[in-house]
């Protein structure tokens, strides 16, 4: 089932470089604008994959390869009174499949817990967010300000 894990992509994390030479544009004056959109679409996607891990950990997996067709398919994880790491996870639309153990691992020691980022829950309303000047604006409104490196 390995060729299951391997459907499986989290986003990286921010290098802090770039949210440090943010900061310091923006705190010149001289905002980096495509250095912002660059820092907030990554976040952007390091948000919803928080999310979406939080979501699988309550027994809701989001099919990764559906996802990549830009369709939402929710694999129900059933409860097992074995060892939970051999549960397979099938999704019924494209025939995806992994155990809940390979899944585990996949975003093991990523950081993508969601204890803690308390930010990620208003993500998916980031599009939204700056009247439509690109997804970074975010990143100057009050609910998701970053904290500089
Ligand atoms: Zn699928």
């Amino acid at each position: 089932m390995s060729n299951g894990r391997s459907n499986i992509r989290w986003a990286p994390r921010v290098p802090k470089h770039k949210i440090r030479r943010l900061y310091k544009s923006a705190a010149a004056g001289l905002l980096d604008e495509e250095l912002l959109d660059d820092v907030g679409i990554t976040l952007l996607l390091r948000c919803r994959d928080i999310l979406t891990i939080r979501d699988a950990t309550r027994g809701r997996v989001r099919c990764p390869r559906c996802a990549r067709q830009g369709e939402e398919t929710i694999i129900l994880r059933r409860s097992t009174d074995g060892d939970p790491r051999d549960v397979v996870l099938r999704c019924r639309k494209c025939g995806w499949h992994v155990t809940w153990g390979e899944y585990f691992l996949s975003y093991r020691r990523k950081q993508l817990s969601s204890g803690g980022a308390t930010g990620a829950s208003c993500a998916p309303r980031w599009p939204d967010v700056g009247g439509g000047r690109g997804v970074g604006r975010v990143l100057l409104s009050p609910c998701c300000s970053i904290t500089p490196v």
